[in-house]
């Protein structure tokens, strides 16, 4: 049960999509004077070495933030980014790499709160003594908040969520990322989502999958559409295209209940060029696509489905605006494509996809989680 640890994959092409989006999550809700409270429900060990024996030995943060690192090109959502990791990283040269607890009190303000809850025995008393640092840093600053502004709970991150809605400001911005290591963490995920939703629909929250040909990797995205958000937007980068034993991680994705009205465009103009940096061989590529709960439907009995209860009309962002069922495929599709075809084998629009740019040859893809 406690075999994953994040110290491996910390800042590779997975962290890099996952925290460029939390950056961005963060300025929308600090947006609004209210307070927030932001939920981690595996939080990891806040921050991590990359000169450490795990980041060494699988190297992934070289084909992630590394290629990142150092840029003077960066669109804005990722020079934000990178400005955040500089920030731990002063000398300018590449050493420790910021988790989500560190993304988020880097963004938060004093008076937001953030609950961090974390299961493996070692790391979280990395993060707990991160945090402490973390905290003395900010009372050297002369910055106090009012009571405690972080609380770090050794505790399952699912059952915590539950506990902690609705938020006493009535905001919140929620990051739900487990290791996927046990195929339930996928239910768990849907699960705590369809909780949380009763409890407090009107929360922000944030979920990171890894986009593998397990069935239940495939299944994820569209099931998730089948909550009862209002809205919901869906990004995947992948880095290469799937490997023929399957091993590797290659492509993973955000799912966002509710998300700011501005992600949209911030990520349309930001995935290009990840898959033009990050990119491994011409199987790299993004898809965005976002829905809105459709209500009142009445199924069809017979002839072309049509979305029905929970159902969200989905519009992949070509433009066409295509409606996709659940249970359809979406654009992570491991079958091979022909040139010019997109994941649904229709052609492509420009808009839809970035259109690959490979940057060297072919590479292993990072070991990520499985
Ligand atoms: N969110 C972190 C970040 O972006 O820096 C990375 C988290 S890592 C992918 C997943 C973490 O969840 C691991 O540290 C693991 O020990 C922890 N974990 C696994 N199951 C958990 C559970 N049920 N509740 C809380 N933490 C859990």
């Amino acid at each position: 049960m406690f075999s994953y640890r994040h110290a491996f994959h910390a800042g590779n092409h997975a962290d890099v999509l996952k925290h460029f989006i939390q950056v961005q999550l963060h300025k929308y809700m600090n947006q609004k004077d209210t307070a927030y409270t932001y939920i981690d429900t595996h939080a990891g060990a806040g921050v991590y070495a990359l000169d450490s024996a795990q980041a060494v030995r699988s190297g992934e943060y070289i084909d992630g933030i590394g290629r990142l690192w150092g840029r003077d090109d960066l669109p804005p959502a990722l020079a934000e980014y990178v400005d955040l990791v500089g920030k731990l990283n002063p000398s300018g040269k590449l050493r420790w790499y910021p988790g989500s607890p560190w993304v988020a009190d880097a963004e938060a303000r004093l008076e937001d709160r953030l609950r961090l809850f974390e299961l493996h025995p070692a790391d979280i008393r990395v993060l707990a003594e991160n945090v402490r640092k973390l905290e003395a840093h900010h009372a050297e600053q002369g910055e106090r908040a009012r009571g405690r502004r972080i609380l770090v709970e050794h505790a399952d991150g699912f059952h915590g969520l539950k506990a902690l809605l609705p938020p006493p400001s009535r905001r919140a911005l929620v990051l739900i990322d487990p290791p996927y290591e046990v195929k339930l963490d996928y239910k768990h995920v849907r699960d705590a989502l369809d909780e949380a939703l009763k409890r407090f629909p009107a929360g922000m929250y944030a979920v990171w999958y890894p986009v593998l040909q397990r069935m239940e990797s495939r299944q994820f995205a569209d099931r998730l559409k089948r909550l009862p958000a209002k809205e919901w937007l869906h990004v995947t980068l992948s880095v290469a295209g799937p490997r023929a034993d399957g091993n590797g991680l290659h492509s993973s994705g955000m799912f966002i209940l509710n998300p700011p009205y501005t992600l949209e465009a911030t990520l349309r103009e930001t995935m290009p060029y990840l898959v033009q940096v990050l990119g491994q061989d011409s199987g790299a590529t993004f898809r965005i696509e976002k829905g809105t709960q459709v209500t009142g439907t009445v199924p069809a009995l017979g002839g072309p489905r049509k979305p029905v209860g929970n159902a969200r009309r989905a519009s992949p962002l070509s433009g066409g605006g295509s409606l996709r069922l659940p249970g359809q495929p979406f654009g992570d599709d491991p079958r091979p494509r022909k040139e010019g075809e997109g994941a649904e084998g229709r052609p492509r629009t420009p808009r839809t996809e970035a259109k690959p740019t490979p940057r060297g040859p072919a590479k292993r893809s990072g070991s990520g989680r499985s």
